[in-house]
Parts: structure tokens; C-alpha cells; sequence
């Protein structure tokens, strides 16, 4: 049997607790194939090294016969170059009494950086995934510091929050979770994104003819989805990671293997549909065909209410966007 060659894939924040979750599914398979060899590049900011030197010795201890290599780096160069696939996960986190403006100032120069260094010396096909927050402003930096890798090429996560809509549903309706279909959620990862369960299907049938319960629909089942990572928070004490890694592992697990015509919620450039302006990293339903090229699907009709929510996500875009734009002036 031919061995497939190896591919080489970049994530940074790679000590931290995403990090940890994320990669050891990287190197088994769970994410490219079990056929398909990888060389994991690993950065993170020179104050976690040692961490992540740890983080390598595990990695390598696990004998995974797909991981080629393991790379450890401070340099962003190093970590992306000629990288095929790249978890943009490393950020800096809101501390407390921190203005939003100044998270989002901060992180923009960090994916200023990245975006030009991806630019530089990554494949020109990579797909990259940011997870770090806030992820769809910081995607969007970072596409915009593009000339040779085509902007489309950069996408943000709201998996994490379809995964959590669906396992509400499935929770509510008593059915398991690969009966819901055509779940999607709109706008940016934040509490303002809108889980669109209008356009849903149980086995088939539109969710709302199986849920009818609208006052839970509109109410609780919003609220759950929107203040999930806060209630995590509060009961673990620390921010979820491992559902978030999966989430990641499901975004580009899909987007590199394509979904047969299924809906996934992925955070992609505007291209003008449904009134978005054109540029912002919002999320829609999206589907991947066989050649991993992801479409945004089109004709998906949503009621006043749905409108109001899908926009009201949009516009925080579009504030957050106002809040970089001088940064990005000249860089
Ligand atoms: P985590 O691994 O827990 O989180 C990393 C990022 O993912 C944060 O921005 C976090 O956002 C975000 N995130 C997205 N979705 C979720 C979710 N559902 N639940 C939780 N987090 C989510 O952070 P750690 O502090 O453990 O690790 C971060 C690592 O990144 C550190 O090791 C640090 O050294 C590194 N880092 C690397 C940089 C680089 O490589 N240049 C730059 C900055 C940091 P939120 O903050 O909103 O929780």
C-alpha cells in the first residue's frame, strides 16, 4: 500500500488547555485520516516553552504511527511554514476589568503577526482555523494581512456552539444527535450568536413539528446555548477545552474531508449572501463538497425574529471590526 505523504500541521497556544486536548487526536487520526501521516509544528510564546517541550515528550511517548514529526517552536515562521492545515488557538485571555476594545487591540497585533508569517511561508492551500478569541474578528485580521493565500482560506469556529445547540435538542426531543439536520448557527462566536433552529429537521421532519414547546425554543434553550461557556466557568472552575478541541476536530475534520451535502456551522468571508457585508468572518450553514472548497448555503429562509437575532450578531461585527480598523491602517 502507498504511503501517503505526510502533511505538515500548524497550532499555536499549543500548551495551553485547548492545546492539550487538541493535539493528541491531531496525531492519531481523528482529524485527517488514519492513513494520513502528519508532521505537528507546535508554537507558542517563549514563557511556555518548557511546557510545551512536556507536551512533546507525551506526544512522541504515545507512539502514534501517523506522527512523522514533531516541531516546537517560538517562532511563527517555523511553526507555519509549508504548513498544510493551522489551529490559530493561542490568544490573550480578557482579564478582569479589561475594556473589550483593549482584548480586541491585543489580539489584533498578535494576528497581524500571524497573518503576514502565514502568508510568508505557509502552503498556499492551507485552511486555517481560528479558535482564539474573540476568533471571528481575529480571523478576519489575519485574512486581511494576506496578498498570496486567498482570504477565504481563514475561518473561525462556531462548531462548539452547533455541537451545543444540537446536544440541547437531542436532550429536549429525546432522539440521538445525528437525527438533528440542518442546524446552523449564525453570526459571531459570542453570546450574540443565533443557533437558527427554525430551519431544522428531526429525522426529516421540521424540528419546531417535533418541539413544539416555542416558549423553552425562544427562551431557555437560547439562553443554555449562548451562556454555555460561562456556566462551564462557574461549575469547573476553568473555561471548557476539551469540547472546544472537539469542536475543532470536527470543523476541520470536515472541511478537509467535505460533508456530502450535510450542514456545518463554520465562521467563513462573507461573500454579500443574506445582506452580510462582504469581508466579515460571520458564520453560516456551510457545506464542503469532495474537493474541501466549503459553500455557503443559499436559499435558507429566515422569519423576522430570526432576521432581527442574525443581525443584531452582525452589527457586533461590524463594532468590532470599528474597533481594529485603526490597526490595521498601515500594517
Ligand atoms: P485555552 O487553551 O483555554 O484557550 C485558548 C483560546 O481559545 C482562548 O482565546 C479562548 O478564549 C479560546 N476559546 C475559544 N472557544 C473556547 C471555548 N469554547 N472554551 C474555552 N476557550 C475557548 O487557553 P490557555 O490559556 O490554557 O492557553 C492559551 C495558550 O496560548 C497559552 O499556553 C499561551 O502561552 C498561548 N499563547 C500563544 C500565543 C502564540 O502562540 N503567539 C499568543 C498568546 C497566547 P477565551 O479567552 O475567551 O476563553
Amino acid at each position: 500500500m502507498a504511503t501517503k505523504k505526510p502533511i505538515r500541521v500548524a497550532v499555536t497556544g499549543a500548551a495551553g488547555q485547548i492545546g492539550y486536548s487538541l493535539i493528541f487526536p491531531i496525531a492519531a487520526g481523528d482529524v485527517f485520516g488514519k492513513d494520513q501521516p502528519v508532521i505537528l509544528q507546535l508554537l507558542e510564546l517563549p514563557i511556555a516553552l518548557t511546557g510545551l517541550k512536556g507536551v512533546e515528550m507525551e506526544l512522541r511517548d504515545c507512539g502514534h504511527a501517523l506522527l512523522v514529526d514533531v516541531i516546537s517552536t517560538d517562532d511563527e515562521r517555523t511553526a507555519f511554514k509549508d504548513a498544510d492545515a493551522i489551529f490559530l488557538v493561542g490568544s490573550k485571555p480578557r482579564v478582569a476589568g479589561m475594556e473589550r476594545g483593549d482584548l480586541l487591540k491585543d489580539n489584533g497585533r498578535i494576528f497581524i503577526g500571524q497573518g503576514k508569517a502565514i502568508d510568508e511561508v505557509a502552503a498556499e492551500t492551507c485552511k486555517v482555523l481560528v479558535v482564539g478569541n474573540p476568533c471571528n474578528t481575529n480571523a478576519f485580521i489575519a485574512s486581511q494581512m494576506t496578498k498570496r493565500i486567498p482570504r477565504r482560506n481563514f475561518t473561525a469556529m462556531t462548531r462548539l456552539d452547533q455541537n451545543r445547540a444540537l446536544a440541547q435538542l437531542s436532550q429536549k426531543a429525546g432522539v440521538a444527535v445525528t437525527e438533528i439536520t440542518d442546524l446552523a448557527v449564525w453570526g459571531n462566536h459570542s453570546p450574540t450568536m443565533y443557533p437558527d433552529f427554525t430551519n431544522a429537521k428531526i429525522s426529516g421532519r421540521p424540528l419546531t413539528e417535533v418541539i413544539t414547546d416555542t416558549e423553552w425554543l425562544n427562551g431557555a434553550f437560547l439562553k443554555t446555548v449562548q451562556q454555555r461557556g460561562k456556566a462551564i466557568i462557574e461549575a469547573r472552575g476553568k473555561s471548557s477545552a476539551a469540547s472546544a478541541a472537539w469542536a475543532a476536530i470536527d470543523h476541520m475534520h470536515d472541511w478537509w474531508h467535505g460533508t456530502n451535502g450535510a450542514w456545518v456551522s463554520m465562521a467563513v468571508i462573507s461573500d454579500g449572501s443574506y445582506g452580510t457585508p462582504e469581508g466579515l468572518i460571520t458564520s453560516f450553514p456551510c457545506t464542503v463538497d469532495a474537493n474541501g472548497q466549503y459553500h455557503i448555503v443559499q436559499g435558507v429562509v429566515l422569519d423576522a425574529t430570526a432576521q432581527g437575532r442574525v443581525q443584531a450578531s452582525i452589527d457586533e461585527l461590524l463594532e468590532e471590526r470599528a474597533f481594529v480598523a485603526e490597526l490595521l491602517t498601515g500594517a
